[in-house]
């Protein structure tokens, strides 16, 4: 991926007002000189999120969230650092200027672009068919057999692929797509495979076709669903894999549902996308369904920027099982807690809510059990149960899986309670349970600022943070003394360290949005509230940054004094003492006033 330059992501911060950008999303109530609103982060009644103009941050105090206008909007849409600052740069009308662009790299983006355009128009094509067309009646007809409207079929854009071989390519190529894209996309096929030369044709025909997003909404992909029984080919056919579509990596419908599952942190994964259209219409909105593809870990590490758990649905027949077993796997090794839901036999969620309501549904949704629970409860035979060997045979198909969890209190707590749900000894359970497996390729470390505990940095620190962020004249006078010889042993200076050697100006909005922009979200997040404390008082942070020094230097200086007592024989170790003294001392003439501002009373 092309770099974007610091210079464009700080003309973009300073286009754009945060206060202007989160009002964008929902309104803000003025409150003194900063706005408040009800936190779109966590569930609550009275409004602790707060969007400051001067510091150019929000920050809750409910939950944690904080940072800048571009954290705002990472964690807002859950998209990530570089698309924060596309959408921000589209919205303020400034071109991004990418570093270090090959050829090779601008060929593969311009394809990509013309392929979604192609995406894009095709689906509104299929889906202008499927509304007008006279040949489309029996797909109309169809959709209203499976109990989807008009308004449905709109929301998620459905359509249908007329029954021709090449009503799609001269179509598009009346659109000015050429030929090598139309093969690109996947749309269309060549007669003679691998023969770019050969006749295309219509790879969709007499389809009802289902536009498959990216996470962002564009359309990537499509999937086919047969009409006439009779037809050759699969049920469903499915794009096949271009520069846009990788199969594993694509949940369909993620891009409706993401908000639903950020807010549950919860997902319910689902077989079809019949399944979960007919699921979030009716009113069951957090869920996803794996594209054309068993779970992939791909799809987890997707997932596990929207959600902590996952609920599966089981088919109760065993290949059902044996393909649970393997999204099971992924799902522990991800570190997801998961549920089991249970269908009446023969029913999918599409046929339960058809026949029984939303209702129905929602409860089994609800009634789902803990996944050791579920076994426990469902699977653990009356004969397993009743002798030692049978439980222990048991325990051993468990702890396969808790050996998946990556973390390691949740999996002592699984231990735990197996072993006494199994009345057997916790040790021989644990011998059991592999040593730790290491997190899956791809899985990302989770740094979710609106779950987590933020750890502050201790008073002092955090009180030089936010004077530095503020006080131009003190940053500057920091930057010219020695600072990192003082910070570089002190634990928890992290953060002062980024301030300090940072180009930042505190006197400049766009430039502090620029060094939050530079920073991860759980350090955004905590400079945000470190900002936002009234009870720091940044007039102090001259006073603690020279007692901080001083402190640390008188520190240094007890060692070596120390070393020189015991070590009076030894006369290398002697001379290194004494050059190290001297430095500690040129060191502390660096800092003037420590004397003055740190013993006021000697
Ligand atoms: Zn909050």
């Amino acid at each position: 991926m092309p770099r974007i330059a610091q210079e464009t992501v700080e003309q973009i911060a300073a286009a754009s007002d945060i206060v202007a950008v989160v009002g964008s999303y929902f309104p803000l109530k003025r409150a003194g000189t900063e706005y408040r609103a009800i936190c779109p982060f966590h569930q609550e009644k009275t409004p602790s999120f707060f969007v400051s103009p001067a510091k150019q941050s929000y920050y809750c105090h409910g939950c944690g969230a904080g940072g800048s206008v571009f954290q705002f909007l990472m964690q807002y849409e859950n998209i990530d650092f570089p698309e924060a600052v596309r959408r921000l740069a589209a919205r303020a009308g400034i071109s991004i200027i990418e570093e270090e662009i090959s050829a090779e790299e601008e060929t593969r983006q311009n394809l990509r672009k013309r392929l979604l355009r192609l995406h894009f128009e095709t689906s509104a094509w299929f889906h202008r068919h499927l509304l007008r067309a006279k040949a489309a009646a029996h797909a109309r007809g169809y959709l209203k057999s499976r109990g989807i409207n008009i308004e449905t079929a709109k929301r998620w854009q459905i359509g249908f692929a007329p029954n021709s071989w090449d009503a799609l390519v001269r179509w598009a190529t009346g659109e000015k797509f050429a030929k090598e894209e139309l093969v690109e996309s996947g749309l269309v096929k060549l007669q003679e495979e691998g023969n770019p030369r050969s006749r295309i044709y219509d790879r969709f025909r007499d389809r009802l076709m289902f536009p498959i997003h990216n996470d962002i909404g564009e359309v990537i992909a499509f999937s086919g669903r047969i009409l006439d029984p009779q037809a050759p080919g699969g049920k469903y056919v499915n794009s096949p894999e271009t520069p846009l579509f990788t199969k594993g990596n694509v949940l369909f419908g993620l891009h409706q549902s993401k908000r639903f599952i950020a807010n549950a942190r919860q997902a319910v994964v689902l077989e079809g996308q019949l399944d979960l259209i007919t699921a979030f219409e009716a009113g069951i909105q957090n869920v996803v369904a794996p594209q054309g593809t068993a779970l992939t870990e791909r799809h987890a590490a997707l997932l596990h920027r929207f959600a902590d758990s996952v609920i599966l649905f089981f088919d109760a027949d065993p290949a059902g099982e044996r393909a649970a077993e393997r999204a099971l796997e992924i799902l522990f090794g991800g570190g997801f807690q998961v549920r089991i839901g249970e269908m009446p036999s023969g029913e999918d969620p599409d046929s339960m809510i058809r026949k029984f309501g939303a209702e129905a549904f929602r409860d089994r949704v609800n009634a789902a059990e803990d996944f050791f629970d579920f076994q426990i409860n469902r699977k653990l035979s009356a004969a397993e149960s009743n002798t030692t060997a049978g439980r222990v045979g048991f325990a051993r198909k468990m702890s396969h899986f808790i050996s998946l969890v990556p973390d390691l209190v949740l999996r002592d707590t699984l231990i735990s309670r197996l072993a006494v749900r199994l009345r057997i000894p916790r040790d021989t359970l644990q011998q059991m349970v592999r040593a730790p497996a290491r997190p899956a390729e791809g899985t990302p470390l989770t740094d979710d600022v609106a779950t987590r505990q933020l750890s502050m940095p201790r008073h002092d620190l955090s009180v030089i943070c936010k004077s530095a962020l503020l006080d131009r004249e003190l940053l500057q006078q920091i930057r010219r003394q020695p600072w990192n010889s003082i910070v570089k042993s002190i634990p928890g200076t992290e953060l002062l360290s980024k301030i300090f050697e940072s180009g930042l100006d505190p006197g400049d909005p766009a430039s502090v949005a620029g060094f939050f922009a530079s920073l991860p979200t759980s350090e955004a997040s905590m400079l945000s509230h470190i900002l936002a404390n009234k009870e720091l008082n940044e007039e102090m942070g001259l006073l603690f940054w020279m007692r901080l020094a001083a402190a640390e230097l008188q520190r240094r200086k007890r060692q070596i004094e120390a070393i020189l007592r015991l070590s009076s024989e030894d006369p290398a170790i002697q001379e290194q003492a004494t050059q190290e003294l001297k430095e500690i001392l040129d060191l502390q003439s660096c800092f003037t006033d420590i004397s003055r501002l740190s013993s006021p009373a000697q």
